[in-house]
């Protein structure tokens, strides 16, 4: 039996009817661009984030570029960006034209580590981006206080951590601003691209509004430089059906993971992840530390178990940022990390059987 990465076949069938009844209603009131369904997407994911504002946008990208944009980041500017993640977290700094400054991760959690943070702030730094890694939060409280005493915003990368909750709040209120993926492989996906800005803040969602859609404010008056960059209401129609489903769905990933964490319990050379106590994790990503992973690995696809790596180069080593001097050691966490981490099969309707098989292999 072999174990695909991720399966949606069982989540697509649960909303296939409310998809194509929905879909029948666009096409034929024809709202496409910030159509009906889309708002009632912002205002339903802005409830389920337990923050006041939300504002949809094409993609998670463009949700951090945009709320960067809104924050007045620019050129000049130093915002700080953990090194262990998506490359998105660190090219919506370059968008701004401002410069990413990478800072090292916890070993247990391989979340930014807020002392890296605290030692790495100029008179220059402008903002700070942790990242909820994997579906964890990261340790907002410390982060928000340092923050605050520097005068440094805080916009929370939550693109792999939908619903998740840090000291019983939801992640999409802890900073200043926070930014969503639903890139079809996230806990909550679209068919396609699609993103989502949520502040507390009248006056970032106001900005954030106008920037997504060329800075305008009435039809051909504009107020400042935007661009177009709108959550497509076909897509908001597939979110509206998978959001209502969302917390079940995190809380059978959450079962698969702690199935996983039975059978890995003292397996000799591997790491299954470690869980603070005062928040929850969503698992949009079940990653091991394992001994030997490449030859691991290769032997695991060759049983016709799927993994990945997430991820297997640093920022601070990638080629894109050259420019910035760092070299190997810089940060010897995230690279020992990059070095072994690997992501196990992973999705709400994963079967017992699944976990064991990968379990089995594995071991
Ligand atoms: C997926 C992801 C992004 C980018 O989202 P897109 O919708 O693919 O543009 C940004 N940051 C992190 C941590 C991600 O996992």
């Amino acid at each position: 039996m072999s174990v695909p990465f991720i399966d949606f076949k069982e989540q697509n069938r649960l909303i296939e009817d409310e998809v194509s009844s929905g879909f029948k209603k666009v096409f034929d009131k024809g709202d496409y661009i910030l159509g009906e369904q889309a708002k009632i997407f912002e205002k339903a994911f802005a409830r389920y984030c337990e923050a006041p504002y939300a504002v949809g946008v094409n993609s998670g990208t463009d949700a951090l570029y945009l709320a960067l944009a809104a924050l007045d980041i620019q050129e000049g500017d130093e915002v700080i960006v953990p090194t262990h993640t998506f490359i998105a977290t660190a090219l919506c700094v370059s968008f701004c034209r401002a410069k990413p400054v990478f800072v090292d991760i916890e070993p247990k959690t391989y979340n930014i580590d807020p002392k890296s943070f605290e030692k790495a702030i100029t008179k220059k730094t402008k903002a700070v981006i942790p990242v909820h890694i994997y579906g964890q939060p990261a340790d907002m409280d410390e982060i928000n206080a340092i923050a605050h005493k520097h005068k440094i915003k805080v916009v929370e990368d939550a693109a792999q951590a939908h619903g998740a909750r840090y000291r019983s709040r939801r992640v999409g209120s802890l900073g200043d601003v926070a930014c969503f993926s639903f890139y079809p492989t996230k806990s909550l996906g679209a068919c396609g691209d699609a993103g989502m800005i949520v502040t507390n803040s009248k006056e970032i969602y106001d900005k954030a509004m106008m920037l997504r859609d060329y800075g305008r404010k009435g039809r051909y008056e504009h107020k400042i430089k935007g661009t177009n960059s709108r959550l497509d209401t076909l897509q908001a129609v597939v979110l509206n059906a998978k959001l209502k489903h969302l917390d079940q769905w995190n809380a059978m990933r959450a079962q698969a993971a702690a199935h996983y964490g039975e059978l890995l319990n003292g397996v000799k050379g591997v790491q299954v992840p470690v869980l603070k106590s005062d928040r929850t994790h969503v698992y949009q990503t079940f990653a091991v530390r394992v001994a030997k992973r490449d030859e691991v690995m290769a032997k695991l696809q060759a049983q016709g178990i799927s993994v990945l790596i997430h991820y297997p180069i640093p920022l601070h080593l990638q080629e894109a940022y050259a420019e910035l001097g760092y070299k190997r050691g810089s940060f010897p966490v995230a690279e020992s990390v990059a070095d072994d981490i690997m992501s196990l099969p992973m999705f709400p309707h994963m079967t017992k059987t699944q976990v064991e098989k990968v379990v089995q292999a594995l071991k």
